[in-house]
Formats: C-alpha cells, sequence, structure tokens
C-alpha cells in the first residue's frame, strides 16, 4: 500500500531552464517515470511532476518543473521561477548555441530567484559524443567561475540523470533541511 500515509518532511521545487529541444523534458521523464520518449512534446502543458525520495532519513518530495515549450515564446514568467531552491540550466553539447545562451538564462534566473537557489549546468546528449560542440573545460570553466555545480547527462541513455538530479537535491537539503 505503497505511501498512501506517507509523510513528507519537504517539498524541492526546482525548474529546468535552456533553450527548446536540449533535452529537459526527456531528463525529467527519466528521473521521475524511468521513461524516455522518442517522439517528445507531447507533454506541452505540463508544468512539473514529483519524486519522493529518502534524503538523509527525511522524505523528501522533489517538484521539477519544466518550461513545457513556453522558452521558445520568451514566456518563462517569474511564477515559474518562484518558490525554488534549485535549478538545473540544461544546454545540448551537440549545439554550441545552447551553451552560450546558457550566461543568458542564468541572468534571467538570478533576477527572479532567490539567492540561496542551487544551480547545475548540465551538458545533455552527452550519448552524441561525436557530435560535441562544446568542450568538457568550456562547462567546467563557466560553472567554476559562476559557482554552479557542473554535470553532462544523457536522458536517452540514462547517463548520470539519477546522479544529478541526486546531487542537486542533497545541496538543496543541505541549505533547505
Ligand atoms: P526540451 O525542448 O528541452 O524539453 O527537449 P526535449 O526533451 O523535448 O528533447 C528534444 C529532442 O532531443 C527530442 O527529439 C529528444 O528525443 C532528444 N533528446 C533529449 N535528450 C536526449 C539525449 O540525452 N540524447 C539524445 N541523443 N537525444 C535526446
Amino acid at each position: 500500500y505503497g505511501d498512501y500515509n506517507q509523510k513528507i518532511d519537504y517539498v524541492f521545487k526546482v525548474v529546468l531552464i535552456g533553450d527548446s529541444a536540449v533535452g529537459k523534458t526527456q531528463l525529467l521523464a527519466r528521473f521521475a517515470r524511468n521513461a524516455f520518449n522518442v517522439d517528445s512534446k507531447a507533454t506541452i502543458g505540463v508544468e512539473f511532476q514529483t519524486k519522493t525520495l529518502i534524503i538523509d532519513n527525511k522524505t523528501v518530495k522533489a517538484q521539477i518543473w519544466d518550461t513545457a515549450g513556453q522558452e521558445r515564446y520568451r514566456a518563462v514568467t517569474s511564477a515559474y521561477y518562484r518558490g525554488a531552491v534549485g535549478a538545473m540550466l540544461v544546454y545540448d553539447m551537440t549545439k554550441r548555441q545552447s551553451f552560450d545562451h546558457m550566461a543568458r538564462w542564468l541572468e534571467e534566473l538570478r533576477g527572479h530567484a532567490d539567492k540561496n537557489i542551487v544551480i547545475m549546468l548540465i551538458g545533455n546528449k552527452c550519448d552524441l559524443a561525436t557530435l560535441r560542440a562544446v568542450p568538457v573545460e568550456d562547462a567546467e570553466e563557466f560553472a567554476q567561475r559562476e559557482n554552479l555545480f557542473f554535470m553532462e547527462t544523457s536522458a536517452l541513455e540514462s547517463t548520470n540523470v539519477e546522479t544529478c538530479f541526486l546531487t542537486i537535491l542533497t545541496e538543496i537539503y543541505k541549505i533547505n533541511g
């Protein structure tokens, strides 16, 4: 009877941001449901998904928000960032432009979010290694300069997806737990 009576100690809101098509929806699907939809974007309109996990013997409900396609219309609003204690800044490591836009996304995030927000930079699609357009050193340097956690992931192959969510949630717990 699973978690019917489960007591939730903390709810942590984490927002996914970054250009369209970098894989935000698939990262979320992989983490929340261990799924990958080859035919993506059926999820337009879905605002967030949750996953409950145990950190330090506490029950933590992660509420992960996806822009649900709104980033195309620059319609990511302050409501989206409100209450967020974590943010994942996602680029596609085969698309240099999506990485170059990270500074702008970070600026927008810092303009809207709480100053204690935990931010992780994510280079997604690392399964496409032969198409790499962003050297890992460039991302590491940016992350270090801006004080972000950094990881490369593949939502397709499941690489580092669990780890990156667990890392950010554990850091959030250290600050907000
Ligand atoms: P979003 O617009 O940022 O939410 O991006 P989506 O999650 O919709 O993904 C955009 C496209 O990239 C889709 O065709 C996905 O199948 C594909 N995609 C997402 N993650 C990966 C990944 O890790 N590897 C590869 N090869 N493709 C991916």
